[in-house]
């Protein structure tokens, strides 16, 4: 199986040079050269581990990764994503978010890493700097899939203040070789200072660069397997395929979904759920693309003016009408994101993140419309990583699980850090 660029452009690569590349060549997203399709689906039943593994090892067919894909399912995969009964009957949760982080980044994160620790390296040679921007959730998952990994360190850029408190201190926690910093200025200038980071050729031949961010192979894949496995599960139970509600920002998580229904698994329809950054129901809706730069909700993982993964997408399925097809999506706002998590806990006995909140929106507004069927909601965080969000709208304090409460235990130190691409290169050059 080989890789090329949605752009076109460049040469074919292996599934491993593609995981090291991050991006094509000339800018594109990897994609399959042909899509691969199953000689058999799993059977239910089986754990998320071999499911994920049976799944992705298409993908890894004739590299040189492949006879370690069991052990990387296995090593990465190893929490559960069970799905849950809320009250009402016929609405279900997918919890994405009893890893090390509590969000669904845990998945692609550890998967990458463990992918990444296994390819040749040069035992002489300089840590792999793995950097990332984040608008919250990525940069702990990466930060705790490299904690500690021998040859490699992570840095992290935040926008300062434009954070949960409590995703603050889990990105700032780590120590060792994780290098935090808060940036001044906004998600786009962290992900803007990375870019150019890339771009440098003096500053990489210095200092080895990869990236760990939404577009990388190594995180798409793996989020297929929780589809998957629920989708086997579904199917066995209710002989019908399953419907998700994902809510989504960067489409990473969507695209999974995506293509697991098309290697075959049973799954029905696929709604989005965005924030008020409202680009891809207006481009579903109009044909037309714009994207623009992201506006601050309650649900900031999802606060994407640009959402990376579209470019798959549209690779994929240039027609519109195949596209609308294929998937829908709303946005909801704040006051209704807040207004479903004060009474959700009423409604379905449980506590939603503000992320989770914007699919439970969508489904309200089906079961408005007279669809009475079976709809399964992402959760894609814990409730208590938005302790400042949550808390006051249902007016008591969400217990944190216990592999956050540890993280949140340590002391927590992350780096002031200009909102300048010079500044970065600065700080990469003096950690050497
Ligand atoms: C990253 C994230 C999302 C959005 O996922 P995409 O793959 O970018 O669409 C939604 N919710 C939470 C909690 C996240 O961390």
């Amino acid at each position: 199986m080989h890789f090329i660029s949605t752009r076109g452009g460049g040469a074919a690569q292996t599934l491993s040079n593609a995981l090291a590349l991050g991006l094509a060549e000339d800018g594109g997203l990897f994609v399959p050269e042909t899509f691969p399709s199953l000689a058999a689906l799993p059977p239910p039943g089986l754990d998320l581990a071999p499911t994920a593994s049976a799944l992705i090892t298409p993908f890894f067919a004739d590299d040189t990764l492949q006879p370690e894909l069991p052990a990387i399912c296995a090593e990465a995969l190893d929490f559960p994503v069970p799905v849950v009964a809320t009250k009402h009957s016929n609405t279900e949760v997918l919890e994405l978010f009893h890893g090390p982080t509590a969000a669904f980044k845990d998945v692609g994160a550890r998967f990458l890493a463990a992918c990444f620790a296994r390819l040749p390296r040069d035992s002489q040679a300089q840590p792999l700097t793995i950097l990332v921007a984040t608008s919250g959730d990525t940069g702990g998952a990466v930060a705790a899939a490299f904690h500690r990994r021998p040859g490699f360190r992570v840095v992290v850029l935040y926008p300062d203040g434009r954070v949960s408190p409590r995703q603050a201190h889990q990105l700032s926690c780590f120590g060792d070789n994780i290098h935090t910093y808060r940036v001044q200025g906004s998600f786009d200038d962290c992900q803007r200072m990375v870019k150019a980071a890339f771009a440098d050729a003096e500053l990489r031949a210095a200092v080895p660069l990869s990236s760990a961010n939404s577009i990388s192979l190594g995180r798409l894949l793996p989020q297929m397997s929780y589809y998957a496995h629920s989708a086997l599960a579904h199917q066995a139970k209710y002989g019908e395929p399953a419907r998700y509600v994902i809510p989504t920002g960067n489409l990473g998580n969507a695209l999974a979904c995506l293509w697991a229904r098309r290697l075959g698994l049973p799954i029905g329809e696929v709604v989005l759920a965005t924030n008020a950054n409202r680009v891809l129901p207006d481009f579903l809706a109009s044909g037309d693309y714009r994207p623009g730069p992201s506006v601050s909700t309650l649900a900031n993982a999802m606060d994407v003016g640009a959402p990376s993964n579209l470019e798959r997408l549209r690779h994929w399925l240039p027609e519109l009408d195949a596209l609308r097809a294929s998937l829908s999506a709303q946005s909801i706002g704040d006051a209704r994101l807040a207004a479903v998590i004060r009474e959700s806990e009423d409604r379905y006995g449980h506590t939603l993140c503000p992320h989770t909140a914007a699919a439970f929106a969508v489904i309200e507004d089906r079961r408005a419309a007279g669809d009475d069927g079976r709809f399964i909601a992402v959760a894609t965080a814990h409730p208590a990583k938005f302790d400042s969000v949550v808390e006051p709208l249902v007016g008591h304090a969400v217990p944190v699980p216990s592999a956050l409460a540890a993280l949140l235990a340590r002391p927590a130190q992350a780096s002031a850090l200009p909102a300048d691409d010079a500044a970065l290169k600065a700080e990469l050059h003096a950690l050497g």
